[in-house]
């Protein structure tokens, strides 16, 4: 619970061993005792811990409640809560809070949800860097790049009887650019960002028996996707997530590419090419112990202008066809031979994913990373106005003109932490939070 009644309302549900009042309860302590309902049953022994105002989570006076556990006596201690003047709390509502009274900006409240919601190593790390504050300190240190020069141009404002003008326009110039490279990294660091947050979306295709579900198998190394002899019988797509040097690979096995006159699998060989077409990598696989078939060469076709790895699957059988084969190097030179059954090669072809994507050179502890698309377009938009900013200044408009979108860029940079922004986007931030956090 968090607020001015919080401690008022622990005290009627909450009967501590060693009982004290609540002004000789010093912040960070942990208290003994047992949950209590209106008819003094005990509900469960708890642990209970203060937080006094101004040092908690959300700033306000806090407790919390360690229970055993179990829905039965969680939802009788929440009930309890509630009936005793308690509000039930919004999604993100700590969070918001906490980002409301000023302990956090927006950035930092932003990489709560990150955290939680992290699939990999990498994700988790970039998140708990924008939490330490290191993505607001870069802003804030561009805001006051501008800041210096926006005084300059104040002062041209208010004097222009004084000679300022070219000195003023020299650095005002510098500064655009200075913010200008500044604005760009992070803007470039998106796309890593997005690599770190979304995972690399990966369509495995091939025609039906190729051994798309037995590859997607050894790769998740338990039986999801059903193997099976009869052909086009994977008709839905089977997504799961794995990790390749801590990127997530968001894997897609699609229904085997052919032409049918089944209505079933018509729209699982549309969706498929849906999914090759807006995929980041394309893992086509192919039955090394027979010839290419038309229906290959169709796929082949369809994916030459995407980024393909080439697999060669069922090695451990007879070889027709092997890397040198021209039709498959025309389309990828990464080309990886496999066998699904045996679980070899598979290695091979994260190796070659990693390579291609240059994951072992993306470096989450010493770099500012963007991985939230809100944040990567007002960056763009800032970049806008550094660019309208200076063609303004090259042909010599008036100072105020430039002012102007000079506090433009000022006022996009603050909607990136939290201080220019409305209540309808704070709004739709924190409903993404789950309840309690
Ligand atoms: P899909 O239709 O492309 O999903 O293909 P499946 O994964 O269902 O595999 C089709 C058949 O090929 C199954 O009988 C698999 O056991 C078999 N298969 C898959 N990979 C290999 C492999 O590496 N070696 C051998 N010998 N058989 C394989």
């Amino acid at each position: 619970m968090s607020g001015d009644n919080c401690f008022e309302i622990l005290d009627k549900i909450f009967q501590a061993k060693n009982p004290q009042n609540i002004e000789n309860i010093k912040g960070y302590t942990i208290k003994y005792g047992n949950i209590i309902d209106n008819n003094k049953n005990i509900v469960d022994e708890v642990l209970v811990s203060y937080f006094k105002a101004p040092k908690s989570y959300t700033t306000e006076n806090m407790c919390e409640i360690n229970t055993h556990g179990g829905i039965v006596v969680l939802r009788k201690i929440l009930d309890l809560c509630l009936k005793n003047g308690a509000d039930m709390a919004e999604p993100g509502e700590f969070t918001k809070r906490a980002f409301l009274n000023g302990r956090i900006d927006l950035l930092q409240a932003e990489s709560v949800i990150d955290i939680i919601n992290s699939k990999s190593e990498k994700e988790a790390k970039t998140s708990i860097n924008q939490l330490e504050g290191h993505l607001s300190k870069k802003i804030h240190e561009i805001k006051q790049k501008i800041l210096d020069v926006m005084v300059n141009v104040e002062v041209a404002i208010d004097y222009p009887e004084y000679d300022v003008e070219d000195a003023t326009n020299e650095q005002i110039l510098n500064m655009l650019d200075s913010v200008e490279v500044d604005l760009k990294a992070l803007e470039n660091s998106f796309d890593n960002g997005k690599l770190i947050k979304e995972g690399i979306k990966t369509a495995i295709i091939g025609r039906p028996n190729a051994g798309k579900s037995s590859l997607l198998n050894a790769i998740l190394k338990e039986e999801r996707a059903i193997v099976t002899d009869i052909e086009g019988t994977t008709r839905d797509t089977i997504e799961e997530f794995v990790n390749i040097n801590g990127i997530p690979l968001n894997l897609i096995d699609t229904a085997g590419i052919r032409d049918t006159e089944n209505e079933v699998e018509k729209i699982g060989v549309k969706k498929s090419k849906e999914i090759a077409k807006s995929a980041d990598l394309i893992i086509a696989i192919f039955d090394s112990s027979k010839e290419l078939t038309s229906e290959d060469i169709e796929i082949l076709d369809f994916i030459k202008e995407k980024n393909v790895i080439i697999v060669l699957n069922k090695i451990d059988l007879k070889t027709i066809i092997d890397e040198k084969n021209e039709k498959l190097n025309e389309v990828s030179k990464n080309i990886i031979k496999i066998s699904a059954l045996n679980e070899t090669g598979i290695e091979e072809l994260y190796n070659c994913i990693s390579k291609m994507f240059n994951l072992n050179e993306i470096n989450v502890d010493n770099e500012i990373i963007i991985t939230n698309l809100r944040h990567k377009n007002l960056i763009s938009k800032a970049i806008e106005n550094v660019k309208k900013a200076r063609e303004t200044l090259e042909n010599s408009m008036p100072s105020d003109i430039i002012a102007i979108y000079i506090k433009d860029i000022l006022e996009v940079l603050g909607e990136i932490t939290g201080e220019e922004v409305t209540e309808n986007i704070i709004n739709e931030i924190f409903a993404k939070f789950c309840l309690g956090k």
